[in-house]
């Protein structure tokens, strides 16, 4: 079968570690042909991410931390000079403070809400302003959200908020970029273990309830949740925008289950 990305350059947001699910869907996109950028926040990161860009021959890895403009632009002057054209952007970015994540929703400080909600959702605002000018031939935008969006689920909190403002800008982006041929999509993921799961109080009971309750009885694989992204991102995906798509082993058609 033919790569479903050969000719196409994307641009990965959010390569943490090799449990990041960026890492995942960076690593389908290469088997898929494509040419790949990455990015890191910070010189913490730097090094991590250098090194697994060497191992998936990313043309370039650069840093960005997307609540710094100044960062957001030079990114794009970078991009601008080469590869000069983007066909595909994984944004897979989140952020809350852990106090959040633990304490009752009704507790949260201004603070802790503005941040979440700024590196949650308003950066995937930032990224499609800052990229669009170089999808010339149209393209696709993907980010990563989850059911605490539009369900409670205990201890995702201020992040349930900042998914939901998440996909609501998923589809005001993809109306006003729709014209232009590019794509806004969220891939709604099963939980996965990585790094910024960890910071979720008992988040191996979330992992376990999931298992025995989803349809498939068993937990998502971020290898499934890549290609999804690969999906969104080729021309297979060319009529959907404006999507919310589950990849969850379809735990989100769940009401009411009783644990076997
Ligand atoms: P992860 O490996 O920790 O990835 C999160 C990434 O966000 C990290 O690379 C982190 O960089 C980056 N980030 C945070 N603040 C940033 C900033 N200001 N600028 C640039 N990058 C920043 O965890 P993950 O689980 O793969 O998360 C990726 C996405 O999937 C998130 O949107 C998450 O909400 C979503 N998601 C995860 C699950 C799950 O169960 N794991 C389920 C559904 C959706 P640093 O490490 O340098 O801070």
């Amino acid at each position: 079968m033919s790569e479903l990305l050969a000719g196409k350059t994307a641009l990965v947001l959010g390569v943490a570690n090799r449990w990041s699910i960026a890492y995942a869907i960076s690593s389908a996109f290469v088997r898929e042909g494509a040419s790949l950028i990455l990015t890191y926040q910070g010189e913490r990161q730097r090094a991590t991410v250098e090194e697994l860009g060497g191992e998936l021959k990313a043309s370039k890895v650069l840093n960005c931390d997307v609540t710094k403009p100044e960062e957001v632009e030079s990114l794009v002057a970078s991009l601008r000079e080469a590869p000069g054209k983007i066909d595909a952007v994984v944004h897979s970015i989140a952020f809350a403070n852990r106090d959040d994540l633990s304490r009752p929703f009704l507790e949260t400080s201004r603070d802790g809400f503005l941040l979440a909600l700024e590196v949650s959702a308003y950066s995937l605002v930032t990224v499609a302003r800052a990229v669009a000018p170089l999808m010339s031939n149209g393209g696709s935008v993907t980010t990563l959200t989850y059911l605490g969006s539009t369900r409670v689920v205990q201890n995702y909190n201020v992040m349930g908020v900042a998914k939901a403002a998440l996909e609501a800008s998923v589809r005001y982006l993809a109306s006003d970029l729709g014209p232009r041929n590019i794509r806004v999509n969220a891939i709604s993921a099963g939980p996965i273990k990585t790094a910024s799961a960890r910071g979720i109080k008992d988040f191996s009971k979330v992992l376990d309830s999931v298992a025995s309750l989803a349809p498939l009885r068993r937990n998502t694989d971020p290898s499934e949740v890549a290609d999804a992204a690969v999906f969104l991102a080729s021309d297979l995906g060319r009529g959907v925008t404006g999507n919310v798509v589950f990849v969850d082993a379809g735990f989100q058609i769940v009401g009411i289950g009783l644990s076997e």
